[in-house]
């Protein structure tokens, strides 16, 4: 078949059985690839009642449908497991060239389960497979053990875990080429697995129904996108580019976990002020010209030699804003920190802000924490990074994540504990970006940013299909969300950015479509691959025991108002929170539980 390796990899770590499946047209056509083929295979092998850190966990690995092949922005891949941070279904996705070099080595999907006896790196160089020994690069940070591991094994890319994720923290992350699967800890699936990297070489070439349509959409495609609004801001700025805007004119900046929505002090974390005093040059991931990343560089000073592609507009809220943290260089090393020892900056800027306020509040002491860990402490957050990445000291309890930190440190401190599912929140106060509430509430894998990715829709008020919609209305909130969570699904399946929202919507997939496979798939039909596979993310959360309460917001959204800025009293109360739920659960189909309906199923050929 066309555009795609072909075949799907399996692979028993703990036996050593390795076998391929085809991937057969059916498979493509109902899936795509990528989240959609992911999810397909890992519901298909797994067993509800086998915990995130059991061998048995299914692990599987998908590039997108369009990576490998010229499409702008078209190069991410994923990994998706059962989390042992939310103990749902969850997914990450990331760039790096590793997508790529899979599909070119003959994939589609690696699925992998079991537990090696010994640490280990899963080698794919074509068709020969083997499981080689990991003790030489055990206890290696990222970036060193892709290094070695390239060079040893001869092979192109490198995914691999770093520290923490040998050590288990619960939201340890995947890193390539600087590039993160960062949230839900599907590096800590690996490091239970023993299995500290992928490497992989792929040579063969991959076939498309009419490569010079192909060349045509993609010049046409790169030149609008050249051309677009944000092209260059993206370019020069990174993905923090429009953090003021949030901040001051949408007063939605979550600042001192999430106490205060507008962080006064911002001016060096805002990219208008470091990207030209900081960044050597621009980074993208596989193909891709808009290269949002930036090569971040401290000279001199107290953090001097700290070198990482961001900063990313998330990592600027949780190490900075949430923290109460204005130093741009601490901020930087501190994602440093975070990446080199693989855990999620989100969770871990979330886990300090929290433990901030706890000291705040003289829950907890300097004392307990053996650190003078307060908001507006930049040492602090560096500190308190390495601590979670190395599972040591205070750390420990918040590798664990929010809301176990929570309810092992008792005195009621649940109610300052921001997360949904588990899962610390990204950054956008959702008081003031009420359809964002919900978005965080519906993720499958708990409070994200992207699987709706609605905050876009509610901050600028239009997109796609809405025109002047009503950010801190809840009217109408649960049909937009659904849309746009099976709108993004089918990003995730063919692998494109969702960068490319300004100008890559769902009738511009149709001819990449058709000339990449051959396949004539309407706007309705891609868009029910998406509706396709949330139901069969539902349908394993449910199983899981994923019920109503599971999709509440943390107590502070519905009980404490903005304090400050443009939204100042915005609240998402009780009452709007069930309605929003309600009026989502009607557009699914689902029962008030989140139970997906018989006929939804048999619509979408699931029963
Ligand atoms: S826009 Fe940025 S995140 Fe998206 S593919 Fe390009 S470099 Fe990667």
């Amino acid at each position: 078949m066309h555009a795609v390796g072909g075949k799907i990899l399996y692979v028993d770590l703990t036996t050593g059985e390795m076998r391929t499946e085809e991937t057969t047209p059916d498979l493509v056509k109902e899936y795509l690839g990528g989240d959609g083929l992911a999810v397909k295979l890992f519901t298909d092998n797994m067993d509800p009642s086998v915990q995130p850190l059991d061998a048995s966990n299914v692990l599987v690995f998908a590039p997108g449908l369009f990576t490998g092949l010229p499409v702008p922005t078209g190069g991410k891949c994923l990994f998706l497991s059962r989390s042992p941070l939310t103990g749902t279904i969850a997914e990450s996705v990331m760039g790096g060239n590793i997508g790529a070099e899979f599909k070119m080595a003959g994939y589609d999907a690696l699925v992998i389960t079991g537990r090696s006896e010994f640490p280990c790196v899963l080698r794919v160089w074509d068709d020969v497979i083997d499981i080689k020994g990991g003790s030489p690069y055990w206890g290696m940070v990222t970036r060193d053990a892709q290094e070695a591991i390239r060079r040893d094994l001869r092979v192109s890319s490198v995914a691999c875990i770093g520290p923490a994720g040998e050590k288990l923290v619960r939201y340890a992350t995947i890193d390539c080429e600087d590039r993160q699967c960062g949230r839900a800890g599907l590096g800590t699936v690996m490091g239970s697995k023993n299995l500290k990297a992928i490497a992989v070489r792929g040579t063969k070439d991959l076939t498309i129904a009419d490569p010079e349509e192909l060349i045509r959409l993609d010049l046409e495609l790169q030149n609008t996108m050249e051309n677009s609004g944000a092209f260059m801001d993206d370019t020069k700025y990174g993905t923090g580019e429009f953090l003021n805007w949030v901040n001051e004119e949408r007063g939605v900046f979550p600042t001192r976990n999430w106490q205060e929505s507008v962080f006064e002090d911002r001016k060096e974390i805002d990219p208008y002020y470091w990207a030209p005093r900081y960044t050597l040059r621009s980074k993208g991931c596989f193909g891709c010209t808009k290269a949002c990343g930036k090569l971040f560089v401290v000279q001199e000073g107290k953090y001097s030699g700290t070198k990482l592609d961001g900063i990313e507009y998330e990592t600027l809220y949780s190490l900075g804003g949430e923290c109460s943290n204005p130093d741009i260089e601490a901020l930087a090393r501190a994602n440093e920190v975070c990446d080199l020892l693989g855990i999620d900056t989100i969770s871990a800027g979330v886990c300090i802000g929290f433990t901030m306020e706890l000291v705040e509040r003289g829950i907890l002491s300097t004392d307990d924490l053996g650190m003078e860990c307060r908001f507006g402490n930049p040492d602090a957050v560096v500190e308190m990074s390495e601590m979670i990445g190395r599972r040591e000291g205070f750390g420990k309890l918040l590798g664990e994540g929010v809301m176990r930190a929570a309810s092992e440190i008792g005195n009621d401190v649940e109610r300052y504990a921001m997360h949904v599912k588990g899962m610390e929140p990204p950054a956008y106060d959702v008081r003031g970006i009420k359809g964002m509430g919900l978005g965080f509430m519906t993720s499958p894998r708990g409070a994200c940013h992207l699987r709706s990715g609605v905050y876009a829709l509610n901050l600028v008020g239009k997109f796609w299909r809405w025109d002047n919609v009503d950010r801190f209305a809840a009217e109408g909130k649960g049909e937009q969300v659904k849309a746009m969570e099976d709108f993004m699904t089918v990003y995730d399946s063919l692998g494109v950015c969702k960068f490319s929202r300004g100008f890559f919507l769902i009738e511009g997939y149709i001819p990449f479509i058709r000339a990449i496979l051959d396949e004539e798939m309407s706007e309705e039909e891609i868009l029910q691959v998406g509706e396709r596979v949330n139901n069969l993310k539902q349908l394993f959360n449910y199983s899981v025991g994923v019920r109503r309460e599971d999709f509440y917001l943390p107590r502070r959204l519905t009980e404490e108002p903005i304090k400050d800025g443009v939204a100042k009293g915005a609240i998402i109360t009780e009452k709007e929170m069930h309605r929003m739920l309600d009026d989502y659960l009607d557009a699914r189909g689902w029962d008030n539980d989140g139970k997906p309906g018989e006929s939804k199923l048999r619509e979408l050929r699931l029963a």
